[in-house]
């Protein structure tokens, strides 16, 4: 049996690891490795993607809240720096 951490060859029937040490009666523990990165980051990126087009099909529907209103300049000069206000 091959030590999952240094590498060495052990006999079948030992419990710990000659060179390092290990327990070797531990079930090895679960990494996630190349392939369930992809397929997990792909499952979010797709999530992503479609909650992005489907937000903004849904928010071209509202009617817009801003384009709408007309307010007099003079009750924003801040809005027009560069235009004179008449008295
Ligand atoms: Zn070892």
């Amino acid at each position: 049996m091959k030590c999952p951490d240094c590498g060495h060859d052990n006999k079948s029937s030992s419990k710990l690891c000659k060179k390092c040490g290990k327990d070797l009666t531990l079930p090895p523990a679960w990494f996630p490795d190349t392939k369930w990165h992809l397929k997990t980051l792909s499952v979010i990126y797709l999530i992503l993607i479609i909650g992005f087009f489907a937000a903004s099909h849904f928010l071209h529907k509202v009617p817009p809240p801003y384009d709408q209103r007309i307010i007099a300049p003079e009750m924003t000069p801040w809005l027009y720096p560069h235009k004179k206000v008449q008295p």
